[in-house]
């Protein structure tokens, strides 16, 4: 499941993977797509604004 981050002003947020469960940080207004470092599957996947994380947000930092 796809999860939307809408938020108005860019930050890094704490991301965990659904597959693997490794937690990386990654930025919301990512323009690239992003992949888990640990078993490679496309973990932020940039539309043009907002970006869709394919896992579960487990913290914003602010
Ligand atoms: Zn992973």
């Amino acid at each position: 499941m796809r999860e939307t981050i809408d938020m108005p002003k860019s930050k890094f947020v704490r991301v965990i993977c659904k597959k693997c469960k490794n937690e990386q940080t990654v930025f919301n207004k990512a323009s690239t797509l992003v992949k888990c470092l640990k078993c490679d599957v496309d973990l932020v996947i940039p539309t043009g604004g907002e970006v869709f994380v394919n896992g579960k947000v487990a913290q914003v930092l602010q």
